[in-house]
């Protein structure tokens, strides 16, 4: 073994593709290099002292380890700097703004978490008599209640985990909907160019086949291209609205009924929801099930993997579909509906999503959130986060280019492309630039149907001064950009590692750690 394993630290080494930073330790100041845990840990060190086993009759089999299990071994006080330190290398919306588009990082208010907290809601148990946990299905209820009343739908399947788990569950209903039709031979759903990556892949996971809807110039479904897709053979349509290219779908109502006068049924990605809230009902534009990301929305915690929740909100028709178990107000006690019951509302169920019953921590927050702004306050999330998104389009379209800022107002969004930037430099050089100043990038070549889109979504809590400065750093960088400035394709220079082969990386990850002086044994 060699002596990195005891030190913590490993000094930069300039071969690895690191720039040497000049110091003995690889650590510049505050912001401290860190080895792989591998790299520190040895299997002589552990954090715990368990007293050697008994001599015991071996009862694997044969089948017992016979090399060391190589895991590497920390002291407790090791293992917390690792973690530590690995911390401080992250972005997150409590260290600024966060402009990643479509994702609506906004400020997560305090208050959700101090109720998520409360042992009530923090320690309760999926498989605890329902008796025992009244107030949590009472949270659940409520928030299920807001959710119908906000979208004007018809009811809500609150369990799916995330926005594309609540995309498999609304297009689950929409199957089931269509074989107790007798109309199982619909195979097609249509989805727009620029949509989520996750609405083709549902539905293809679903058993569909996916047909494109292109783009209008202006940025939104091609309606006429739409109505002239539209068959027997069309189980339904998938669109997010406001869309991805963060644009109001005006002609919603019209695609709506002329989905259903052929027979589809209409799915909303409702990701997008953050943009009019309190504003808009998707119930009122023909929708028949839309996922709301109470992560993006509703301001529960995400980014890093969650956990995120997705409820879906169903239209009248779809209702008997939704899947089980929901929540039910008996009198003065709340049930939980587990089981089809033949002829009730629920009665054609196409079964579970997932084990219980959801994500009560992010019920609980959502909740709060919701009581906490009231019915003003929700429209001002809306208003807002789409008043500062176009501050930013109109502030940046004389830097960089804006496809669609000649039709109008954006929604909660901003879109620029890598048009107009010098040969050799593109949206990549922009994004790498945004982190030297300190800023995680933005959304970049999503949607694809905008050329090295740059995809800015500020969202309604950042302040005007919080803009601002935003808006003078991706200024500076995109300048810098125009003015041919060599040193942003190498970009980043003062993040932890400089800017990697992300092809390379995509396309041979290595996902292993060996040991080099086991791998060097072995030559
Ligand atoms: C975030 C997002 C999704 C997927 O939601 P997850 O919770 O990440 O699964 C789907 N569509 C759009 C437009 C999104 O922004």
């Amino acid at each position: 073994m060699s002596n990195i394993h005891q030190s913590g630290w490993r000094p930069t080494s300039p071969e690895a593709g690191e720039s040497a930073t000049g110091t003995f330790t690889g650590n510049r100041a505050l912001m401290l290099e860190e080895a792989l845990i591998f790299e520190i840990g040895s299997t002589e060190t552990t954090g715990v002292e368990v007293a050697e086993p008994a001599k015991v009759a071996s009862r694997l089999g044969g089948l017992a380890r016979s090399a060391p299990i190589g895991l590497p071994g920390l002291s407790e006080p090791e293992a917390v700097r690792h973690y530590t330190r690995l911390s401080r290398q992250n972005y997150a919306i409590d260290l600024g703004l966060f402009p990643l588009g479509s994702c609506t990082m906004k400020h997560n208010p305090r208050l959700n978490e101090k109720m998520a907290r409360l042992p009530g809601f923090a320690d309760v148990h999926p498989l605890q008599p329902v008796d025992t946990v009244q107030g949590a299905f009472e949270v659940i209820h409520q928030l299920a209640h807001w959710l119908v009343t906000l979208t004007g739908m018809h009811s809500v399947a609150m369990s799916p985990k995330a926005g594309a788990h609540g995309e498999l569950c609304g297009i689950l209903a929409i199957k089931a909907a269509l074989e107790a039709k007798g109309e199982g031979q619909r195979k097609v759903i249509l989805v727009p160019e620029s949509a989520h990556g996750t609405n083709p892949a549902t539905a293809a996971f679903a058993g569909y086949s996916v047909e494109d809807i292109p783009a209008t110039a202006d940025g939104r479904v091609d309606v006429a291209a739409l109505k002239a897709r539209l068959g027997p053979d069309v189980a339904g349509v998938m669109i997010t609205n406001p869309n991805t290219c963060g644009l109001f779908e005006r002609e919603m109502r019209t695609i709506s009924d002329a989905v259903h006068a052929v027979g589809g049924y209409v799915y909303c990605d409702g990701a997008n929801f953050n943009a009019i809230v309190g504003r808009v009902r998707p119930g009122d534009l023909g929708v028949d099930a839309m996922h709301i990301n109470l992560h993006k929305t509703f301001s529960t915690p995400h980014g890093g993997g969650g956990p995120g929740a997705g409820p879906v909100v169903f239209s009248e028709a779809l209702t008997p579909f939704a899947p089980l178990p929901f929540v039910e107000k008996q009198g003065d006690h709340f049930a939980l509906v587990e089981e089809e019951t033949a002829g009730e509302h629920h009665g054609k169920s196409f079964g579970r999503m997932v084990a219980f019953n959801g994500q009560m921590g992010m019920f609980t927050r959502a909740l709060t959130y919701i009581l906490s702004h009231g019915a003003d306050g929700l429209r001002q999330v809306a208003e807002d986060s789409v008043l500062n998104a176009n501050y930013v389009l109109r502030s940046l379209e004389n830097t960089l280019d804006a496809p669609f800022a000649g039709s109008g107002p954006c929604m909660h969004e901003a879109i620029f492309s890598d048009e107009g930037l010098p040969e050799g430099f593109s949206t990549i050089d922009i994004a790498k630039g945004l982190i030297d100043e300190g800023y995680h990038p933005m959304t970049m070549y999503f949607p694809l149907v905008v050329h090295g889109a740059m995809l800015v979504e500020p969202t309604e809590t950042e302040s005007k001064a919080a803009l601002d400065q935003f808006i003078g750093a991706l200024r500076s960088v995109a300048e810098r950009a125009k003015a041919g400035d060599e040193s942003l394709r190498s970009a980043p220079h003062f993040a932890p590692r400089r800017r990697l082969d992300e092809t390379l990386a995509a396309r041979k990850p290595v996902l292993v750690w060996k040991d080099p002086e086991l791998a060097q044994a072995a030559e």
